[in-house]
C-alpha cells in the first residue's frame, strides 16, 4: 500500500527555553492508504500530541520543533504539511485531514442541532452546494453512521452519548477525507457500543477507502480494529508492526507489557495496568532507553545510550507491513552487519 502521510523526525516542544518539556522525540511513522493504523502508550505517551502536530492542530505552548510531515494526495505531488499557509491548512483540514478529538462526544455546540451543525461544515467548504443538497448530504451522512435521518432536527441532549459520538464521526467524514484521526473516539462509551461504532467505521473505511489513525487505552480494540500498530513510550514509537505480528510476538519489552497485561483478546476491558513503575516525567527523562528503569531485561547499554528505531528483520507473517523497533536487544545491525 502507498503511503498517505509519512511523519519524519517530528519533535514537538510545550514550552520554549528553559521551561520547555520535550512531548515528541524524533517520531518516524508512515500511514498508509486505506489502513487504520493503531496508536497506544499509557497516559502522556505523547499521542493526542501526535495527532495534533500532524493536523497542525498544536496550540501554544506546543512548538514543532523539527521534522517533516508529508502528505500524499491521490493526484499529483506530496505536500509538506508543516510548511502549508493558514489558506491551505484550511482546506487541508476537514477535506483531507479530520480527526475526532478526545471527549469530541461532548463538543458538539448544544444549542444547535444536528442538522445545523453538519450542513455548517459544509456551508463553509463546498460553497457551491445549495441549501437543499446539504440537507440531502446530512441525511446521508446520519445514514452512514447508522442514524435515522428523522434525527436530523435533534439537539444533542437528545441524543444518547453513542448517537452523539456518531454524529462527530459523521462530520469528520462530512468531506470525504482521505484520513481521519480517532483520538480515544470511544472511550466514554459501553464495550458493546464502542465494537458498534468501529465495525461502521472499519465498513464505511472500506467502502469509502480512508484511512484511519486509530488511538485507545483499550488493547483488545486496539487489535481487534488496527491492521498496524505503532507502541509509544516517553514520546517515541518504541515498535511498530501488523497487528497481528506485535500481539503474537511484542519485540519490545514495553510492547510485551502493555499488550499481554490483560488476560484474553475478547475478554472484558481492561485498561494499561500491567506494567509496574510509572511513565517517565518529561522533565526528568530516564537516559539513554527511557523505559530502562522499567524494564525486566536491561543490560549496560541501556541507561547509557538511547536505542534508535531500526527495522528488524526476518520477521513478520508475510504481510507487507515490516516491523521496527527501537530496543538494543532487538537493534539488528549488533547482529547483522559488523
Ligand atoms: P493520554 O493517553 O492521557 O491522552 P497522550 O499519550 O495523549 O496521553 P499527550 O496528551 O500527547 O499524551 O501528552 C504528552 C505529554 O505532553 C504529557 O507529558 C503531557 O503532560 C505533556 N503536555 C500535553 N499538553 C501539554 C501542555 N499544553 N502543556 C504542557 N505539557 C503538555
Ligand atoms: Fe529494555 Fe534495554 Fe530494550 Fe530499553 S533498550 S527496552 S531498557 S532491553
Ligand atoms: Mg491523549
Amino acid at each position: 500500500r502507498p503511503p498517505v502521510l509519512e511523519i519524519g523526525g517530528l519533535s514537538v516542544d510545550y514550552g520554549v527555553g528553559d521551561g520547555a518539556v520535550r512531548a515528541l522525540h524524533d517520531v518516524d511513522l508512515t500511514l498508509r492508504r486505506g489502513e487504520v493504523l493503531g496508536l497506544a502508550g499509557e497516559s502522556g505517551s505523547g499521542k493526542s500530541t501526535l495527532a495534533y502536530a500532524v493536523t497542525r492542530l498544536l496550540s501554544p505552548p506546543g512548538v514543532i520543533t523539527g521534522g517533516d510531515v508529508r502528505y500524499h494526495p491521490r493526484e499529483g505531488e506530496p505536500v509538506d504539511v508543516l510548511a502549508m499557509t493558514p489558506q491551505e491548512l484550511r482546506a487541508f483540514r476537514w477535506q483531507e485531514v479530520s480527526i475526532v478529538f478526545q471527549g469530541a462526544m461532548n463538543s458538539l455546540n448544544p444549542v444547535h442541532t444536528v442538522r445545523t451543525q453538519l450542513t455548517d461544515v459544509l456551508k463553509a467548504h463546498r460553497p457551491g452546494m445549495s441549501r437543499e443538497e446539504r440537507t440531502g448530504r446530512a441525511r446521508e451522512l446520519l445514514s452512514l453512521v447508522g442514524i435515522s435521518p428523522d434525527r436530523l432536527g435533534a439537539y444533542p441532549h437528545q441524543l444518547s452519548g453513542g448517537m452523539r459520538q456518531r454524529v462527530m464521526i459523521a462530520m469528520a467524514l462530512a468531506l470525504e477525507p482521505e484520513i481521519v484521526v480517532m483520538d480515544e473516539p470511544t472511550t466514554a462509551l459501553d464495550v458493546v457500543m464502542q465494537r458498534q461504532i468501529l465495525r461502521q467505521l472499519v465498513r464505511l473505511r472500506e467502502e469509502l477507502d480512508f484511512s484511519v489513525v486509530f488511538i485507545t487505552h483499550d488493547i483488545s480494540l486496539l487489535i481487534e480494529f488496527s491492521d498496524r500498530i505503532a507502541i509509544m513510550y516517553g514520546g517515541r514509537v518504541v515498535e511498530q508492526a501488523g497487528a497481528a505480528d506485535i500481539y503474537r510476538d511484542p519485540r519490545h519489552p514495553y510492547s510485551h507489557g502493555l499488550l499481554h497485561s490483560f488476560p484474553a483478546l475478547h475478554g472484558p476491558r481492561r485498561e494499561l495496568t500491567g506494567i509496574p513503575g510509572s511513565p517517565p516525567d518529561l522533565r526528568a527523562m530516564p537516559s539513554g532507553c527511557a523505559f530502562h528503569p522499567r524494564c525486566p531485561k536491561a543490560f549496560e547499554p541501556c541507561g547509557l545510550h538511547t536505542p534508535p528505531l531500526a527495522p528488524v528483520t526476518g520477521t513478520g507473517t508475510g504481510t507487507d507491513t515490516g516491523r521496527s523497533v527501537a530496543c538494543w536487544l532487538n537493534d539488528d545491525r549488533r547482529s547483522g552487519e559488523s
